[in-house]
């Protein structure tokens, strides 16, 4: 039983094997929770089924169980708590948060120009007042408002977001019939009870719109450490389209060591070398989120 009420997670996409990115935020986010005496939930984000790749689950719970990292619960899935998605969507279409869309990423580009926090297009709101003559609804958009969203990140410090300036009124239901991303994160922390968000720095963009749903929703917003990326020699994101490569869990404790290393933590003499066992308990007794660094100067391959 945990001994107080943080509660973290660790929520990989299966679109591919565990690669150091992904171990990165798999360590942090469970020493964290453990250091706190907290519990560590772990679920399979496998919302973007077009990005999903067969056995990548598999493949992620094995090699985060032959680390020995040890979940509570069980595992959650994305894919089968559509239900609780449409209901979320269902709610805020009842209270006039979300509106039809009609517009395509093309004609999107074509009729703006500003960038956005995304690195895609500022929604100009075409589709606010009405979808006009003729145009049939694709997607459903979040309304946003011209007001500054803050939240102070225990790893990357003060944040601030004006959503509709920045972005405009985003997706959370798809012209592909896919839920968003952003949608089913909110829900899903909300009904896992999470309060503890250790995850990469990729994400951190998205976080307003993440406060912004919870707070549409009506549930809270948890705590939240963005974590370093891991980069590859040509500056990119470790990801599967980097092509990063899979961690091997027969390294064992020398794996695990240097994710420790690029998330700051001092190593003694001879860790390398311990047990999987002597490993996480020294690991979990000297975590400090403080000697995190905010990013990552070394590179990695
Ligand atoms: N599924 C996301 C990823 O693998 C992480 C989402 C999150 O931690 O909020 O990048």
């Amino acid at each position: 039983a945990a001994a107080s009420c943080y509660r973290g997670r660790f929520a990989p996409s299966p679109s591919g094997p565990l690669h150091f990115g992904s171990l990165v935020a798999a360590l942090g986010s469970y020493l964290d929770a453990r250091a706190a005496g907290g519990e560590w939930l772990l679920r399979i984000e496998d919302v973007d089924a077009p990005r999903s790749v067969p056995g990548a689950t598999e493949s992620i719970l094995r090699t985060l169980d032959a680390f020995a990292f040890q979940w509570d619960g069980e595992v959650l899935v994305q894919s089968r708590r559509l239900d609780r998605y449409h209901a979320a969507l269902v709610r805020l279409q009842l209270d006039g948060e979300v509106y039809p869309c009609a517009c395509s990423r093309r004609e999107i580009a074509d009729s703006v120009v500003a960038a956005s926090v995304d690195g895609g297009h500022v929604y100009p709101g075409t589709c606010r007042a009405g979808l006009g003559d003729g145009r049939a609804a694709r997607s459903w958009r979040m309304r946003t408002a011209d007001a500054c969203i803050g939240f102070v990140d225990r790893v990357q410090g003060a944040q601030a977001q004006n959503l509709e300036r920045e972005l405009g009124d985003f997706i959370l239901f798809r012209a592909d019939g896919q839920f968003a991303y952003q949608l089913a994160v909110v829900v899903d922390d909300a009904d896992q009870g999470v309060n503890a968000v250790v995850r990469g720095a990729d994400l951190l963009a998205s976080t307003p719109r993440q406060i912004w749903l919870q707070q549409r929703l009506g549930v809270p917003t948890p705590t939240y450490a963005h974590l370093p990326v891991a980069t590859n020699a040509a500056g990119q994101k470790l990801s599967k389209q980097t092509l990063a490569a899979a961690v091997d869990p027969v390294r064992g404790v020398a794996a695990l060591v240097e994710v420790l290393a690029f998330l700051g933590q001092e190593i003694p003499q001879g860790l390398a070398q311990a047990s999987l066992a002597e490993f996480w308990s020294w690991a979990i007794a000297h975590w400090s989120m403080a000697r995190v660094p905010s990013r990552q100067a070394q590179v990695l391959v």
